[in-house]
């Protein structure tokens, strides 16, 4: 009798498409090649927004998916796929126009969403080995180069975050750690009440996320000391020292947050000097380089961020310079013993048996367990472009900021607020239009052309006479998109001024009942 052979595998005959990085992954191509039809059968919008007053977007987008219910029954993978594509070209954002120019929002390269894909399909998770191998190895690669190219040494270590604003999160929580360590206190266990009245500085310019993790790690935004800056937005260091000076004795100084790359103007406070007033004072030196960490790509800027490898901590957002989709955020410690904070042992995940013998994954560096590989995008990204095919993006950038810099200095309608250190342009319409109404003048026309949806530029407030001077309202450029030409910045700021003609023809004087209607349509 012939041998029997082995059966066939059953094949269930309701097959659900599943991820994964064998069959799985033809699934994802097939779905996404679906998709991207529905995206090609929509009506796109011509500029970055599409056009309408937000309630009327908005609405059209709910309108589209149907009541708020979870539905009984689905429509299907394809019908779901075409419909939500559809949505996204019509009612969404299209960062790739040449006038999308608001936020530190770039257009993602290619690769790294084919890369984030790729992933994503593979659900892999960074806590443990056995959660998906490559990925842990992939971002101690990724952290090592970065560490490298930040100027760390050997003890450096780092670990990716959900956001420049967890970030920082973290960095608050080692610096509060170490100085309790110092002070012989356990945080961990006893919380911060034994460490007295604990001060983190940073400068009036910093982002509000420094706040924020005062408040979540229980120091209160009162621990938040804000230091003047000087004509050029950069934390004064002489105001530092006298800051540090004034300090009641029951006042711990357990930090000082240097930004470099403020949100708004790109500008770096002076690193160097900070450093050692740090050291002085025994306080952690976080810098918040989350917009300027990327200026180390280019031979041109990276001296403006010299002194970062200064820090105890870096924050890193390589969803901002770095063309990563959202995201891509990178905390860096100059001494991966402060990850000490966060070591934990579970059963589960990471027996001490397992982990001697190298079964355990990143659990012991991060506030989360379950965790995406966003290193896998970002690591992909420096092996296609290199550090070389990234400075180069970020230098057309910078290109286009000064080339808006020099046009807005040219233009007697325009006034420049603050040039290019970076990738923004500050600035604000005037026109012949009396100061008292320039607030509302150009606060009405950045509404006015997100409405139209044809330019999307961002919005801030700023002295215009120097330090101490009060704040007006002021445009933004922010600029991140590496295919775009100085003949869309011509074009764009000519959009801007035939705008601000057109307003400054409407009477100024806003009545409660005007605001009370922009707050309802
Ligand atoms: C964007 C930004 C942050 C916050 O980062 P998210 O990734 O948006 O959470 C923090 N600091 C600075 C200087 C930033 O520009």
């Amino acid at each position: 009798m012939p041998a029997a052979e082995a059966p066939p595998r059953p094949r269930s005959t309701a097959t659900i498409p599943l991820a994964g990085t064998g069959d799985g992954l033809t699934e994802v191509a097939d779905a996404l090649a679906r998709a991207v039809g529905g995206a090609q059968a929509a009506q796109r919008p011509a500029g970055p927004l599409p056009a309408g007053a937000p309630h009327d977007v908005l609405g059209a987008v709910t309108s589209r998916l149907g009541p708020a219910v979870v539905p009984a029954t689905g429509i299907g993978a394809d019908a779901a796929l075409h419909r939500v594509a559809k949505l996204l070209v019509e009612q969404g954002i299209n960062l790739t126009h040449p006038f999308a120019a608001a936020h530190l929002q770039p257009p993602p390269l290619a690769v790294a969403v084919a890369a984030d894909a790729l992933a994503g399909a593979s659900n892999a998770s960074q806590d443990t080995y056995d959660s998906g191998p490559a990925g842990i190895a992939v971002e101690r690669w990724l952290v090592a180069a970065l560490a490298g190219l930040a100027g760390f040494g050997a003890e450096a270590d780092g670990v990716l975050t959900p956001g420049g604003s967890l970030s920082n999160l973290m960095a608050v929580m080692f610096a509060r750690d170490s100085v309790a360590r110092r002070l012989g206190v356990d945080v961990r266990a006893d919380g911060v009440a034994a460490l007295g009245t604990p001060v983190v500085f940073c400068s009036e310019l910093a982002h509000f996320s420094t706040h924020r993790a005062c408040a979540v790690l229980g120091l209160g935004e009162s621990a938040v000391r804000a230091v003047p800056v000087d004509a050029d937005r950069r934390m004064r260091p002489d105001a530092l020292v006298e800051m540090l000076a004034e300090l009641d004795s029951g006042e711990i100084p357990l930090a000082v947050v240097a930004t470099a790359g403020t949100t708004d103007f790109g500008s770096v406070d002076p690193l160097p000097e900070i450093a050692e007033i740090a050291r002085e004072h025994g306080m952690w030196f976080h810098a918040d380089a989350a917009y300027g960490f990327g200026a180390l790509f280019s031979d041109r800027l990276a001296p403006r961020v010299a002194g970062l490898e200064l820090a105890d901590s870096i924050t890193v957002d390589l969803h901002k310079i770095g063309w990563q989709p959202s995201a891509a955020s990178v905390l860096l410690v100059s001494d991966g013993t402060a990850f000490s904070s966060l070591e934990r042992q579970v059963d589960y995940l990471n027996p001490a048996d397992d982990g001697e013998q190298g079964y355990d994954g990143l659990l012991g560096v991060s506030l989360q367990t379950t965790r995406r590989p966003d290193a896998v995008k970002v690591a992909t990204t420096l092996l296609a472009y290199g550090r070389e095919g990234l400075g180069r993006m970020l230098d057309t950038c910078h290109d286009l900021a000064r080339h808006a810099e020099t046009r807005i200095l040219g233009d007697p309608e325009l006034e420049l607020v603050a040039g290019a250190n970076l990738t923004t342009v500050v600035f604000r319409y005037r026109g012949t239009a009396a100061e008292a109404c320039l607030d509302e003048l150009n606060g009405t026309l950045r509404r006015e052309l997100l409405r139209s949806g044809r330019a999307l530029l961002g919005r801030t407030s700023a002295f215009v006479d120097g330090p101490g001077a009060p704040s007006v309202t002021c445009l933004k450029f922010t600029l991140l998109n590496p295919n775009a030409g100085v003949a869309d910045i011509d074009a764009l700021l000519d959009l801007v001024v035939t705008t601000g003609r057109e307003l400054a023809t409407r009477p100024c004087t806003r009545t409660d009942a005007d605001a009370h209607q922009e707050g309802a349509a």
